[in-house]
């Protein structure tokens, strides 16, 4: 008999919001007044799941394999950084089981994008849709998020290898 084994990851990010940036948010464009600041597109969400998958195998994180310094990364569309993470986990011998993000924004509203969003994610990490659970909340005008100054987001990963 053998045994399955399991490995949980914790991912975390945050960017600040400004004016005359794109908005991407778990590989959508959304329209907005603001856009998040970055080197690379700056879509929150898919940097801390990169960053879940990437714990979850003990890789380290997503500044150590795409750092902000290098100028390839520069305006990188955040879909390719996953790609090349699911990429690295596979070449590690894990599968995906499961992914769940928490998007924290005071605005625009997240909650109608997310089957887009769910869709996407799912396409470029090869699980099905309803292993990619994606959830948005406000801080209730609290803090830096309720001032509409930045979007955090959590995520957390399931990998397993058998
Ligand atoms: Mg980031």
């Amino acid at each position: 008999m053998s045994a399955c084994k399991f490995r949980t990851g914790l991912g975390f990010d945050v960017h600040k919001l400004v004016e005359g940036r794109d908005l991407w948010l778990c590989g959508i464009k959304l329209e907005h007044t603001h856009g998040l600041l970055g080197h690379s597109d700056a879509d929150v969400a898919i940097h801390a799941l990169c960053d879940a998958l990437l714990g979850a195998a003990a890789l380290r994180d997503i500044g150590y394999h795409f750092p902000d310094t290098d100028p390839r990364y520069k305006g990188a569309d955040s879909k390719n950084l996953l790609q090349e993470v699911v990429k690295l986990i596979d070449d590690k011998g894990y599968k995906i089981g499961n992914v769940d993000i928490t998007i924290c924004a005071e605005a625009p509203k997240i909650n109608p994008h997310i089957p887009a969003m769910q869709t996407l994610l799912a396409g470029i990490m090869k699980v099905d849709i309803d292993d990619v659970s994606i959830k948005a909340t406000t801080t209730e005008k609290l803090g830096f998020i309720g001032r509409r100054e930045g979007i955090s987001a959590y995520a957390t990963a399931l990998i397993f290898k058998e």
